[in-house]
């Protein structure tokens, strides 16, 4: 059940909160974890952020976080005992990958300025970056210095000992702690969108973590290319609405950008813009604004247009899955069934001179690691 409505925005203040009434058959807006947090999504008149009304409680979110949250899909139930991995390792090569959207960003504005290139002497520090391994890519391509930080102790630890990223640390208030030095680059990746108060976060990075001169990167789900349906995403960006955020936490924006990669196997409409990348820095008093309105309707449209050609992207993968495992289903029935009834060495001979697989299904282990 829906309960009190928010009534004002938690980002920008602005009260003029309206319904967004946009939702889609293929990329669902309703939340897939009602128990968890039900709402409906609406539209800030003020900054254009979406987010889902009303709030989720604080204390289901913290009961959340410290049971179910890392509760991988491979857990067990023997009996009567709970098992888990120690870590999801599912989540790892997405995390991993993720750092191509930062190498790529990084390159394209390096022209531009040339220090954004992080050096083996800077310090980058990944909030929520739960087993450092984002961080192992920035280390890889700079030998920069890294501190992974998150909630989840057993991430931290692997951090720590398995990546040699030793000062990582477990967080204990993401509005409070600081660390010894500060960082030329604070990176959160897929995290500011399950935060509460964005805007008061963004702050203490910029106050108390970040170097005057350092940069800040943020990769979050992009309003136009992610489904809306994600209990924990509590705010929903789009490159305008990322922009006003990071201006009013005194941020100056230097580039926003959308990128598909990498793409989540799960979802069937995946594409080119499913995250949202924003790289900012300390803003001086004066360059802290941000005018022009927010034009409702256009969001709507825009919404309405990219899921269209969204659904229609996954209409098209879904085809073309039919059109494959229908050809192997004839290929197979051709071989197996009619050629192999007639004579084994016959389907066998004429599939080697046609330079067919036996089975299509069954690769080598060093390409099942692939
Ligand atoms: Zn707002």
């Amino acid at each position: 059940m829906i309960a009190t409505a928010t009534a004002i925005c938690r980002i920008c203040g602005s009260d003029r909160l309206e319904p967004l009434d946009v939702d889609s058959f293929l990329i669902p807006a309703t939340s897939f974890a009602p128990d968890i947090h039900d709402y409906e999504n609406h539209i800030c008149g003020g900054c254009g952020v979406v987010f889902g009304s009303p709030p989720i409680e604080d204390e289901r979110l913290r009961e959340h976080y410290a049971s179910e949250y890392w509760r991988t899909v491979h857990a067990l139930e023997l009996g009567g005992r709970h098992i888990d991995l120690p870590l999801d390792f599912d989540a790892g090569p997405l995390s991993f990958q993720r750092v191509h959207g930062f190498f790529e960003t990084v390159t394209r504005v390096a022209a531009r300025h040339p220090d954004v290139v992080p050096t083996p002497r800077d310090l980058v520090i990944d909030y929520g970056a739960y087993q450092g391994l984002f961080l192992h890519g920035v280390h890889e391509l700079w030998g920069a210095r890294c501190i992974a930080y998150d909630h989840n102790a057993k991430g931290i630890e692997f951090a720590q000992h398995f990546l040699g990223f030793a000062e990582s640390r477990v967080a204990t208030d993401i509005l409070r702690d600081t660390f010894g030095e500060r960082a030329k680059y604070v990176t959160v990746l897929h995290t500011l969108e399950h935060l509460t108060d964005p805007v008061a976060f963004l702050e203490h990075v910029r106050t108390q973590v970040l170097a005057p001169d350092g940069y800040l990167y943020v990769e979050v789900p992009n309003l136009y290319g992610f489904p809306l349906n994600d209990p924990l995403h509590l705010f929903s960006y789009s490159q305008d609405s990322l922009r006003r955020l990071f201006a009013r936490a005194g941020f100056e924006t230097i580039e926003t950008a959308t990128s598909g990669f990498p793409p989540r196997p799960d979802f069937l409409c995946q594409n080119d813009s499913e995250y949202l990348i924003g790289l900012a820095r300390p803003a001086l008093p004066e360059a802290r604004m941000l005018s022009g309105n927010v034009d409702l309707g256009e969001i709507r449209r825009t919404l309405r247009r990219s899921w269209r050609r969204h659904a229609w992207g996954g209409l098209r993968r879904q085809g073309g899955r039919a059109v494959r495992e229908t050809a192997r289903l004839a290929y197979y029935f051709l071989f197996a069934g009619i050629l192999e009834a007639i004579s084994p060495a016959l389907a066998l001979g004429l599939a080697r001179r046609l330079g067919f697989r036996r089975n299509p299904t069954v690769t080598s282990s060093s390409a099942d690691r692939r």
